[in-house]
């Protein structure tokens, strides 16, 4: 398969180069030059697999020439092995909904799905090609803890995660700062977590400074990613596929990464209806999606900080779509957001959005009123983002099987859910002992040259 940039379509890349750098060299995303279709045969044999044997046969044409179908075997069946579920996945009816439980890897958010098995294609490289690598990565919170349990420990690889400093819970920091291998380290930034995306954005298109410290990236912009992340959307529609009625999926979303996936799956031959894109009040997307408004506005903290995001790196994806495959006018786009912070979406290219796209948002009240209802009337706990995913549904009227993305296990956000519910929630006893243990992290201003000094230093 080839790929090009959404800012440059007449280069073309090999996986091996789009997993590897993460994001092009002109600032753009990468994304296949064309696209394979499944077909009717091929989701009939689909159906009937497990999480792991439809991962292999899903992901196989993009990285056919990274690695050949034995070896994706091994590391679909090694990076899957890390999850207290068998097919990876649960999906559980809650009310006239059904909850696809994404939180059963070892950092308990839906990024493991993708991140172990990036590990084992970093590892796969690695071995391969004889090199050394630094993983540079921003994180809301989830992403960082676990691009850290999927790295930690491999051989000519460092980790250096940025996340906003006191802008996480306290679960979440522990789960990336426990840990005791030499090749991770922490910086906690004082800023938002947009300021630590722009931050590695800025160092990647340092040319000088990425090669010299030959820098990689796994944020939500790597195609490695989205790609795993699309799996669970098939996997999840045959569990409940019934012919007659439409399949729609309502996605808690931030960076629009997992949201893409879907689409992905959608473009690629799985007939599913609608995405609701379920925002909190960093609801930018809602009000491109409503009005055609893609406005950028000052970050505000929630309760579902994975969410807390103004700038949504992927949807640049969605706009190259849109222009038909421009890469002049993504450029044009790109250029007015970053300029102005502003970018009026016209009629007609939101009502192609609308047919695959709906959106929702939900203030700090909403959610807690959320939790608090699919408990009492369910048994059920939501974490915060799952709980602005499962009420997504009840603001936009779709007819059909209705599915929810639960992206966190509940006990990551535990002042969220004692406020909403006053309940304590516990960490799976395997993950018990990060509470005592000893952190370690860096606080480092938002200042670009002194985060670099500091990844110069360590490596
Ligand atoms: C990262 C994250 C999201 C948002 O996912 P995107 O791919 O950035 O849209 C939602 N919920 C949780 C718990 C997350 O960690």
């Amino acid at each position: 398969m080839d790929y090009v940039s959404t800012r440059n379509s007449s280069n073309t890349f090999k996986f091996r180069d789009v997993f590897i750098k993460g994001l092009a060299d002109d600032g753009g995303l990468f994304i296949p030059k064309s696209l394979h279709k499944f077909n009717q045969n091929d989701l009939t044999e689909f159906k009937n697999l497990d999480y792991k044997e439809l991962a292999k046969k899903i992901i196989y044409p993009f990285i056919g020439d990274f690695m050949n179908k034995n070896d994706l075997s091994k590391i679909v069946d090694k990076s899957y092995s890390a999850f207290r579920k068998k097919n990876v996945v649960d999906l559980v009816k809650v009310g006239d909904r059904s909850v696809l439980e994404l939180f059963h890897g070892p950092t308990l958010a839906f990024k493991d799905v993708a991140m172990q098995l990036l590990g084992n294609f970093y590892e796969y490289y690695l071995n391969n090609e004889n090199k050394k690598i630094n993983i540079v990565v921003a994180t809301s919170g989830d992403t960082g803890a676990a691009a850290i349990d999927a790295i930690k420990g491999k051989k000519n690889i460092n980790i250096f995660v940025l996340h906003p400093n006191n802008r996480i819970s306290s679960v979440q920091r522990k789960l990336m700062t426990t840990g005791k291998e030499k090749n991770v380290f922490n910086i906690a930034v004082d800023g938002s977590f947009d300021d630590c995306q722009n931050l590695v954005k800025a160092m990647f298109i340092d040319k000088t400074f990425a090669n010299e410290i030959k820098m990689s990236g796994v944020n939500s912009i790597n195609w490695a990613r989205i790609i795993a992340q699309s799996v669970y959307y098939f996997y999840s529609y045959f569990l409940i596929e019934d012919n007659n009625k439409p399949i729609n999926f309502s996605v808690p979303t931030g960076n629009f990464g997992d949201v893409y996936a879907g689409y992905l799956a959608k473009k690629i031959g799985l007939p599913i209806n609608k995405f609701v894109v379920a925002t909190n009040q960093n609801d930018i997307l809602h009000r491109a999606i409503m009005n055609g408004s893609y406005n950028v506005e000052s970050v505000l903290e929630t309760i579902s900080p994975s969410m807390d995001i103004q700038i949504a790196s992927n949807f640049e994806r969605l706009i190259f779509d849109l222009n038909d495959h421009s890469d002049k006018k993504t450029i044009d786009v790109m250029k007015k957001i970053k300029e102005k912070g502003k970018y009026q979406i016209q009629k007609e290219s939101l009502d192609k959005i609308n047919v695959d796209f709906l959106s929702s948002r939900m203030d700090e009240n909403e959610i807690l009123d959320t939790i608090k209802a699919v408990y009492e009337q369910f048994d059920k706990v939501l974490d915060p983002h799952s709980a602005i995913g499962y009420g997504a549904f009840d603001k936009v009227n779709l007819k059909g099987n209705n599915i929810v993305l639960a992206t966190a296990h509940p006990c990551k956000f535990p002042s969220a859910i004692e406020k909403a519910i006053n309940i304590k929630t516990e960490l799976p006893d395997e993950l018990l002992f990060i509470l005592d243990e000893k952190e370690n992290y860096d606080i480092i201003d938002n200042d670009l040259n002194k985060i670099k000094q500091y990844i110069q230093e360590k490596i």
